[in-house]
């Protein structure tokens, strides 16, 4: 039996067990429906179903390797995309590891240009730097920082949703993706009809993009016949960007250092010695300009670090396709055989994805690995290995497979 062969018998009992619960989405008879054959590999999709459990028995019979729905809701969502008859759709937003430099991601993610086969760590380049393709084949790896980085900025998106959007944390359904990241879906009626554009405008707020904090209590002035730009004052208000830039220079200039200074190009001393000054008098009271020894141009450096700090790093593509497919809650991820898990905003920093959305639960299997990292799957930490003949638990047996870090040894 292959590797592949294997894995997929798994995926085949999990879609035929009858404690498999997959949740339903809204307006299920609206949604396309599309998966993607574990073993053809290739996607179908344009669907639509009766009912839940006719969907579930095309599951079983099926098994495939991943499972989405449409975030859209359509009139005909079994025809071809300009027939659909978009009604609304849901918005959506990813947070991937993928997009998010980490510095774990230097030692255990590689790509590899499939032109001329040039090989590199860490994020995979848009453009092979030496041939130019696109077209890459890429080994990447899960792990706790990964899952670390992607919570702390779906905390920001979240903590945005609520205190600027004005969305109720338990409208808010987050969810572990299944492989590195979180997903997180607004169903609310208000959403729905919000077109690819007015999407985008809620795409750059949560990134900060074209925030220019230049604008910020700071203006032209012709000085000898040229407009120049002069710092007259630097006032943050207590709403959206403004109150998000005071708190993120609190918690910057709380635990400021010589050194973090210096890795923000920032070179101002007087931000160090006179820091509690500055946090009562301009933050608490507003004084921005009456801190002595703190340039204008000092404070917009501060607020444009601040501003990087404090964006949520989200996939913004995601959000903006109107027509976008999302995995489907408590499904199986391709890439780990881990659940796609839904879980309440509130828990963000208690769910454990190595833990709580482990799909196989029994059995072992003897594996070959290549390579592995240490990792930390089912309550246990295994690896790092190399070379290495193991019986591990089928979840971990059956990440490696899919990970292309080992094949199933069969005695
Ligand atoms: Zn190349
Ligand atoms: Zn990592």
């Amino acid at each position: 039996m292959s590797s592949r062969d294997f894995v997929y018998s798994k995926f085949t009992e999990f879609y035929n067990d009858s404690s498999t619960v997959i949740s339903t989405p809204v307006s299920f008879e609206q949604r396309e429906f599309a998966y993607l054959m574990f073993k053809e590999r290739f996607m179908v999709r344009h669907k639509r179903f009766e009912s839940m459990p006719i969907f579930q028995n095309v599951l079983a019979y099926t098994a495939p390797s991943d499972v989405y729905h449409s975030c859209a809701y359509y009139d005909k969502p079994d025809l071809e995309m300009d027939k659909k008859g978009w009604i609304g759709s849901d918005l959506v937003f990813d947070i991937d590891a993928d997009h998010i430099p980490t510095s774990c991601g230097k030692i255990h993610d590689e790509w590899t240009c499939q032109t001329c086969e040039f090989s590199g760590k860490g994020i995979t380049p848009d453009e092979c730097p030496i041939c130019g393709s696109d077209r890459f084949s890429v080994k990447t790896w899960p792990c706790d920082l990964c899952i670390a980085s992607t919570r702390v900025e779906t905390g920001k998106l979240i903590d945005m949703l609520i205190k600027d959007f004005g969305f109720d944390v338990d409208e808010l359904h987050v969810f572990f993706s299944g492989h590195r990241g979180y997903h997180v879906h607004v169903e609310d009626e208000a959403v729905r009809s919000l077109d690819t554009l007015s999407r985008k405008e809620i795409v750059d707020f949560v990134t900060g993009l074209g925030l220019s904090v230049l604008d910020r209590g700071v203006k032209e002035k012709a000085i000898k016949g040229r407009t120049r730009v002069v710092a007259k004052k630097f006032i943050l208000h207590n709403y959206g960007w403004n109150r998000r830039l005071k708190a993120g220079m609190v918690k910057f200039l709380s635990n400021v250092t010589t050194e973090n200074l210096k890795t923000f190009g920032l070179r101002n001393n007087n931000l160090l010695k006179n820091k509690d000054v500055i946090l009562r008098r301009a933050i608490e009271e507003g004084k921005w300009d009456s801190i002595p020894g703190v340039s204008m141009a000092t404070w917009l450096k501060l607020a444009e670090q601040v501003k990087t700090l404090e964006s949520a790093n989200i996939d913004t593509v995601v959000t903006t396709d109107i027509h976008r497919l999302i995995r489907m809650n408590g499904t199986l991820h391709g890439k780990t055989g881990l659940l796609k898990t839904e879980f309440p905003a509130r828990q963000l920093d208690d769910f454990d994805p190595f833990t709580q959305a482990v799909a196989f639960k029994k059995g072992t299997a003897k594996v070959l690995i290549s390579e592995a990292p240490e990792f930390r799957l089912g309550g246990a930490t295994w690896g790092p290995y190399k070379n290495a003949k193991v019986v591990l638990p089928i979840a971990a047996a059956i990440m490696l497979i899919l990970k292309g870090r080992a094949e199933v040894v069969v005695n």
